[in-house]
């Protein structure tokens, strides 16, 4: 690893004036110091995020919640108001790497960290995302675990964020400060697919952070449905997270559902959205919104089978937000 200087931030204001350039944030670390030891990240600077007064609070905000960036995956799943109101994050975030990873990593930290893919994040490999080449090497390679979605793009490597696809379809916020002052936005808003600067995920720019995510009015009628491979403490193949907003006589009046794991950012399917509305659900709308979905999809020369997983999983967490119960 290479030698950088610590700095440990007391104030919003101390951690975005200390995010100059060379400087990066850390916050539970089980992300950024891994790409640190592969030398795929090399800051001149480290800014220690967990010392920013209030980061860690979980605090109510009008109809919803205001939860701080540097709240951990594990204190957000011991917080009931959390686990009942918005069970789709709840079965989102239990799936998240392992319990000593849970009990480290952050809500933040999650929204804003690198891509899984393998060839970005170990040593050795030329990676057009890391920056060191100058095409993805997973196009032509080893892409089972790849993109399916926005294969288009010159870096089809997944986002690693396991919470973000139920955030966006919970219809979450995000307050972002930095040195012009703070703003919010919706997350779905937060992620960026450029075709000029694949490197880039989102759209935080030198020395802003992510201080809060905000939950509008809980939504007891969503849930996640994680698929997952190899080991349990492997990220998933895919995911899918459902809210729905439902009207009379158990018709879906809006929907909103997100996959993960497919796409080189959460992966909103506006189609199968489509397909609910105005529908009662049940084993054939569901399956028929996944339909939806699908037909978007432009697998790699080794992962077809991603699309009957992310299938599965979009259709079994539609099934499971109608039945709108928290196991
Ligand atoms: C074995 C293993 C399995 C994993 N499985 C999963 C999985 O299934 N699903 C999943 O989602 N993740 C998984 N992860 C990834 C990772 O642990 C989590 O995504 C974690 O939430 C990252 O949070 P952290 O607080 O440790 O972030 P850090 O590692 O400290 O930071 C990650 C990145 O975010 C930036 N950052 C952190 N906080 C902020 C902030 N507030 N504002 C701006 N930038 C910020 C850092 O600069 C860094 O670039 C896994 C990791 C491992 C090692």
């Amino acid at each position: 690893m290479k030698a950088f200087t610590y700095k440990s931030a007391a104030s919003e204001a101390d951690a975005v004036a200390a995010l100059g350039p060379g400087a990066v944030a850390l916050a539970g670390g089980t992300s950024l110091l891994n790409l640190m030891k592969e030398r795929v990240i090399e800051p001149s600077v480290v800014v220690n995020l967990k010392s920013v007064a209030g980061l860690d609070k979980i605090e109510a905000a009008g109809d919803g919640w205001k939860i701080g960036a540097g709240v951990t995956i594990a204190a957000l799943l011991e917080n009931p108001q959390v686990v009942k109101g918005y069970p789709a994050l709840a079965e989102a975030l239990e799936t998240v790497g392992t319990p000593q990873i849970r009990n480290m990593a952050t809500l933040g930290g999650n929204l804003c960290a690198k891509t899984p893919c393998l060839y970005f994040s170990h040593d050795g490999f030329a990676c057009l995302k890391r920056g060191n080449g100058n095409s993805c090497p997973a196009k032509d390679g080893d892409n089972e675990f790849s993109a399916i979605f926005g294969t288009v793009m010159p870096c089809v490597s997944v986002h690693a964020s396991s919470a973000s696809p139920a955030l966006i379809a919970l219809g979450a916020r995000l307050r972002v400060a930095g040195s012009g002052g703070a703003r919010e936005l919706p997350v779905e808003e937060f992620f960026v697919l450029s075709k000029d600067d694949p490197a880039r995920e989102n759209v935080l720019k030198q020395g802003e952070i992510v201080t809060h995510v905000i939950l509008g009015k809980p939504a007891g009628k969503s849930a996640t449905y994680v698929a997952l491979h190899k080991a349990s403490h492997d990220w998933p193949t895919a995911l899918a997270s459902a809210a729905l907003d439902m009207g009379e006589g158990d018709l879906v009046r809006t929907a909103r559902i997100c996959l993960g794991g497919v796409a080189p950012i959460p992966w909103r399917v506006q189609a199968a959205e489509a397909a609910l509305a105005g529908k009662k659900v049940t084993p054939e709308t569901a399956s028929a919104a996944a339909d939806a979905a699908m037909a978007g999809a432009a697998p790699l020369s080794q992962n077809a089978y991603k699309v009957k997983v992310a299938h599965t999983a979009l259709k079994r967490a539609v099934l499971l937000a109608a039945r709108g119960s928290w196991k």
